[in-house]
Parts: C-alpha cells; sequence; structure tokens
C-alpha cells in the first residue's frame, strides 16, 4: 500500500513547517510561499499560506512538522489506458530484433493481442494487475487518476474493463475518472467496417455505458490508423446527447486537424499533438481545451516530430503532462519521469512541467474547482517531498523523493 492510511481524514491536520508550491492560478509561476502552514478541517483545506497568519486550529487538531519539506498539490495522471491484462514485452522483443509490424502481428502482437486477453480476463483477474500499475502512479504521490477504456471494444468488455477502473477507487485511496473509449481500435470481428462498429459505439455502447454511469468522458482516436474525423465527431455528437464530455487523441501521426475538431466540441483536451497546426493551437485557445503532452509514447515508438510547444505558449493554450500509460506504446507509470520526458525532450519549463501534472491536468479532467491547487475550499489532496527546490522534481530521473501523500486529507501517522 501506499504511504496514505485510512486514518481518520475527519480530525483536522496542520501540516506546520512547509514550503508551498500552491500553483494557485494569477499568482505567477509555482504560487510558491515560504515559511508556510497548511490547515486541513474536514478532508479540506481550510487555509494554505504564511505560518504567521495561519487561523487557531480546531481544538484537537494534530500538527505535523513537515521540517521545511516542499508540499505541492497532489499529482494529477489526466490520461492513463490503466486497465490492460498481460503485457507485449515479447513484441517489444520482436520489435528490437528488426521484426515489422506484420511481423509481430503475425505473432500474435499489437493491439489486437491486448484486445484478446483483456477479454479473456474476469475483473478479479484485471483488478489484479491494474493494481500494481495504480500503486507505482501513488507512490510518487498522485491522487487523481484518469483511467480510459479501449482494449475491450465491445459492449460486454468495455463495460467490464470501465467497472475495474472504478474499483480502484474502492481499493486505494485515490480519485479515479473513467473514460469510454470504444473508438480506439476495430475489432478483429469488425472485419474493417469501421462505420458499422462506430454505429455500434454510439447507438449500442456509449447509451449503455452512460445508463450504468461508468463513464466520466468520452474520448476517440482520430488518426489513419484509427478513426476519420468525421467518424470521431459522430462520437462525440452521442457523447453531447449524453452530456458527457469529450476528448481526443489527435494529431500524433499526422494533421487530421484533431485539435480543432476537439476544440469545435468544447473538448476538455486533446492529447498527443505532435503534428498540430497553428489553426489547431489558436482553436484550443478559443475553446479552453487543454493540450495533454505525453512524452512517454514520443519515447517509446522513437517519434521525431515534436508537439508545437511554442505555438501553445503564444497562443496561451493550457499544458497537461500525463504518462499515457498503455501496453503498446508507454509502458510508463511515473509521472515524474513524464516530467523529465516533458523537459528534455520538448524543452518545457520547470513550471510548465509541474503545472502540468497538478492544475493543468486537473483542468483537463474538468476537476480544477476541487483540486489540482493548493487553496483553501479544495480537496486536501497533496504530495510532501523531500527536496531543496521543485526543481529537483523535473530534474531526477528514477529517484522517487516523495516523504508522504496526502489524499482527502488523509495524512500518514
Ligand atoms: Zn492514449
Amino acid at each position: 500500500m501506499p504511504s496514505a492510511t485510512t486514518r481518520e481524514a475527519a480530525v483536522a491536520t496542520v501540516l506546520d513547517n512547509a514550503r508551498l508550491a500552491t500553483l494557485a492560478p494569477g499568482i505567477p509561476g509555482l504560487g510558491t510561499v515560504d515559511k508556510a502552514a497548511v490547515l486541513i478541517d474536514g478532508g479540506r483545506i481550510a487555509y494554505a499560506g504564511a505560518r504567521s497568519e495561519l487561523p487557531r486550529p480546531p481544538v484537537g487538531a494534530r500538527v505535523i512538522d513537515c521540517a521545511g519539506r516542499w508540499i505541492t498539490p497532489g499529482l494529477v495522471d489526466c490520461h492513463t489506458h490503466l486497465v490492460w491484462a498481460g503485457n507485449r514485452a515479447r513484441e517489444f522483443e520482436l520489435r528490437l530484433a528488426g521484426a515489422s509490424y506484420e511481423e509481430v502481428a503475425r505473432a500474435g502482437g499489437g493491439i489486437v493481442s491486448s484486445v484478446t486477453a483483456l477479454r479473456a480476463a474476469d475483473e478479479a483477474m484485471l483488478l489484479r494487475e491494474t493494481l500494481p500499475r495504480l500503486d507505482a502512479l501513488l507512490a510518487e504521490g498522485a491522487t487523481t487518476v484518469e483511467v480510459k477504456s479501449g482494449y475491450g471494444l465491445d459492449l460486454a468488455n468495455e463495460a467490464k474493463s470501465l467497472r475495474v477502473a472504478r474499483r480502484l477507487a474502492e481499493e486505494r485511496p485515490v480519485a479515479i475518472r473513467t473514460t469510454f473509449l470504444g473508438a480506439h481500435a476495430l475489432p478483429p470481428e469488425a472485419a474493417g467496417d469501421k462505420d458499422a462498429y462506430i454505429a455500434r459505439v454510439t447507438g449500442e455502447m456509449l447509451p449503455a455505458i452512460a445508463r450504468e454511469g461508468l463513464a466520466d468522458a468520452v474520448d476517440a482516436f482520430c488518426e489513419g490508423i484509427a478513426f476519420s474525423p468525421s467518424q470521431a465527431a459522430r462520437v462525440f455528437d452521442a457523447a453531447r446527447q449524453l452530456g458527457l464530455p469529450v476528448k481526443l487523441h489527435a494529431d500524433q501521426l499526422s494533421n487530421l486537424n484533431g485539435a480543432a475538431l476537439a476544440a469545435r466540441y468544447g473538448a476538455l483536451s486533446a492529447d498527443h499533438l505532435e503534428h498540430t497546426d497553428e489553426e489547431g493551437a489558436k482553436a484550443m485557445a478559443k475553446a479552453g481545451t487543454v493540450a495533454v503532452i505525453l512524452p512517454g509514447a514520443f519515447y517509446f515508438v522513437r517519434e521525431t516530430r515534436r508537439p508545437p510547444i511554442d505555438l501553445f505558449r503564444k497562443h496561451e493554450v493550457a499544458m497537461a503532462v500525463a504518462t499515457d500509460c498503455n501496453p503498446g506504446t508507454s509502458p510508463l507509470t511515473s509521472l515524474l519521469l513524464a516530467m523529465n520526458m516533458a523537459a528534455t525532450l520538448f524543452r518545457m519549463t520547470v513550471e510548465e512541467c509541474i503545472a502540468g501534472v497538478t492544475r493543468e491536468a486537473a483542468r483537463a479532467l474538468g476537476l480544477l474547482g476541487v483540486t489540482g491547487t493548493i487553496e483553501a475550499g479544495k480537496h486536501a489532496d497533496l504530495a510532501i517531498w523531500d527536496i531543496e527546490s521543485p526543481a529537483e522534481l523535473v530534474y531526477r530521473m528514477g529517484f522517487n523523493p516523495l516523504h508522504a501523500r496526502v489524499w482527502r486529507g488523509q495524512c500518514p501517522g
């Protein structure tokens, strides 16, 4: 189990003698406060700021001396495909030995292998295989994790994936947001008929999943090897009718104007974006659609075209950073490493990286009102770090300086 325990969240707690990176909007940089304290009451932040102005804590409040440690918002992984069965290490090995995509597919690899494995697994087995990945994220201070379906590709198996995703939040102290990604790939039984499959996604799968309350959002993979913009738009139309927000895997391998499509539907986020052009960036800025940057996939498949970070800066598009944790193209369970990659590969700044896994990631999930910054009134979702400066979170590789994780005010003893 990660560091947070089931200690009564109802006990008021003061995290005293800390340094804060609040990420509060409107404050330049990371919104840092030296000589700071946080008062937590009822699982929420009652006060965060200078120690000298700390209100008198309720009688019986616990006081934890943070010994000058840094506190950031709990990390938010806003793009994962965490629920899968088996792994694709053999495929990785074959590719390293020079096998082509066809050869990998003939050896039983590729996304179809993940679909076959997920369909064969029951919920208990899927949960068992997924929890270690979730635990790895939590061990680095994640307090909110988005989880997509997309390896079931029929109603029963997509629903099974999303039920397992919901179960994660019962098994561990973490907030889980689920996303229905039925339009991820074409299942083998569709025999190449993408339009007929999209009709099943919009007419059968999505309404049933919405009825069961299994999805907080709807996503689609818009790409030559997946679904066209007009097919993705049909998924978005169906989501809109059900009142569900949308997101899009957009412009990863080619520019199909996916970013602009997402913006047209007021999407929470457009994700990947290596091939997005200036029109796409402008449209996203206007719609308030967050750019989710996924350096793990870029690294793992050895892409060469970088997302247009300068265009996002120029047009003030909010940028989040996520793991894209998935078995085929980003078997990454570290937001710390994702930040390092975003900085090293894409030249994102320390502030952009840290904001990208906290405030902007919360925004990409529509949760900025309740988490993602250290501000009074929000959930007490925090990460306490053994570091001298926030830049260390981005600078180091393969080292975890988390001292403690706080979820909804539940502090380690
Ligand atoms: Zn993805």
